[in-house]
């Protein structure tokens, strides 16, 4: 029996694909999608913060296609930095056109510099995440947008962090497209994500509940509590008591240094590793204005520390069936570490002020509804000493085993796309193994 933990994309797909094999997937919510879900209140549609589909695999485009048929819509994406009070669009280091001329320029020189420069000889395989981006763009994209962007993300100096898991999110321009952005010439897209499709109604959640008709021995407010790996037992907690699961295989998908915890006769020694992962939580502080087209784009970053959020993004500019006529709703995320509080209504304050200050909304705006999630787990941080953690810790419970998936299961900062690629490459091994 293969006992699945956690109803996310990665769960689903690894069930989805393992159709015919005898598993069963046990969730701890009421309800599938875990981090890619949607909720309404007062006639709002939110996901916890917006989940938008940017394909990088053909395999999993079709699939996500195919649950989700003519339920699609494809965006040419609108987003946008806002910097020096000017909007520019992002990416920011081919986009420098519209900053103040002093901007631009630092932006131009320091780019050019660092392609005379050879890239820096760190001590360890590779560049903190601060140096990667010095010696790929240069001291001016770093200071006026690289550097402040992510210290707001990342909650750390980015010395502490590597560059390893950068290359697909930061693309690195060549210099045709660097001076052609501080002129304003546009010939091409550029980034990961020109483009994305999203759900025409219902928000983000009808891709995981898509994936249901084919998905069997789904249990919910079933928690995982402890596992025996030795006697390969897992026992469950819901509301109706504790239940016990005999498996030959577990595919976990919950973050991994809670996995650990479980773990009951795992060595000391795997609970110091795992117990030293690091990661940053965020707000996810959603607000719904009287006013329609409070802004005409689909997300904006805001590099500048004067403002307490480092994005917000404006769901009815590609979802308009999820708000209400006359209205503009709006999600806004804050990063901070996962031991910081802070009060709900301090946090909508905030983020008013904020909003205000950057001209998004106005002092006479009415909110007519606001909400904060704080998603406990959102980036795991990839310091120096995360690799080698979460090498041994995937290997030690493999041995057990135990194969931990997904994007707080193996550890990462992947998408959607990549939970429900993982789910797929997993139980196509378990079909290849078993046949045998
Ligand atoms: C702020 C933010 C924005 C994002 N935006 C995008 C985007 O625009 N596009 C994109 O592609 N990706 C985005 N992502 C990434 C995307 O959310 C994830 O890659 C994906 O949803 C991960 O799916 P998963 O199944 O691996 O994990 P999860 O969604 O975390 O699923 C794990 C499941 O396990 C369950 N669980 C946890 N503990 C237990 C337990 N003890 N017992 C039983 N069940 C348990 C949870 O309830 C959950 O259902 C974003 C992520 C964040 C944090």
């Amino acid at each position: 029996m293969i006992v699945i933990v956690g109803a996310g994309l990665a769960g689903l797909s690894a069930a989805y694909h393992l159709r015919g094999m005898p598993y069963k997937i046990l969730e701890r919510e009421r309800e599938v999608g875990g981090l890619c879900r949607s909720y309404v209140k007062d006639g709002f549609t939110f996901d916890y913060t917006g989940h938008l589909l940017h394909f990088r695999q053909t395999a999993i485009k079709a699939l996500v296609e195919s649950l989700l048929l003519d339920r699609l819509q494809k965006h040419a994406r609108k987003s946008f930095v806002f910097s020096h009070d000017t909007y520019t669009e992002y990416p920011f280091q081919v986009n420098t056109y519209g900053l103040p001329p002093e901007v631009v320029r630092e932006c131009l020189l320091g780019f050019i510099a660092t392609l005379s420069r050879s890239p820096s000889t760190a001590p360890a395989d590779s560049p903190s995440f601060k140096q990667w981006i010095i010696d790929s763009l240069g001291e001016g994209i770093a200071k006026h947008f690289m550097v402040p962007f992510n210290e707001k993300l990342w909650q750390v100096p980015l010395d502490e962090l590597t560059s390893d898991w950068v290359s697909w999110l930061v693309p690195k321009p060549d210099v045709k497209d660097v001076v052609s952005g501080a002129l304003g010439i546009k010939d091409k897209a550029f980034g990961y994500n020109p483009s994305f499709q999203y759900p025409v109604s219902g928000g983000i959640k009808v891709l995981p509940e898509a994936f249901l008709p084919s998905v069997e021995n789904l249990t919910y407010d079933s928690e995982l509590v402890a596992i025996e790996t030795e006697k390969r037992r897992a026992v469950f907690r819901s509301a109706q008591g504790e239940r016990t699961e005999e498996y030959d295989r577990i595919i976990s998908t919950i973050p991994l240094p809670e996995l650990v915890r479980r773990c009951v006769d795992l060595p000391a020694s795997m609970r110091e590793l795992a117990g030293a992962l690091r990661w940053v939580s965020v707000y996810n502080v959603n607000l719904a204005v009287a006013r329609e087209h409070v802004s005409d784009k689909h997300w904006i970053y805001f590099p500048e520390h004067r403002y307490p959020f480092y994005r917000a993004g404006f769901p009815m500019n590609f979802s308009p069936s999820m708000g209400q006529p006359g209205c503009s709703s709006m999600y806004v995320e804050i990063s901070h570490p996962p031991t910081e509080q802070e009060s709900e209504t301090a946090l909508i304050e905030r983020v008013r002020r904020g909003l205000e200050e950057a001209g998004v909304l106005q002092p006479t705006d009415e909110l007519v509804m606001s909400d904060v999630k704080d998603l406990y787990y959102a980036y795991v941080l990839f310091d120096r000493y995360r690799s080698r953690a979460v090498k041994e810790l995937l290997g030690e419970l493999e041995r057990r085993g135990i194969s931990s998936i997904g994007r707080y299961g193996l550890w990462e900062h992947t998408s959607m796309e990549d939970a429900i690629a993982q789910g797929q490459q997993l139980a196509m091994r378990l079909r290849m193994r078993a046949a045998a």
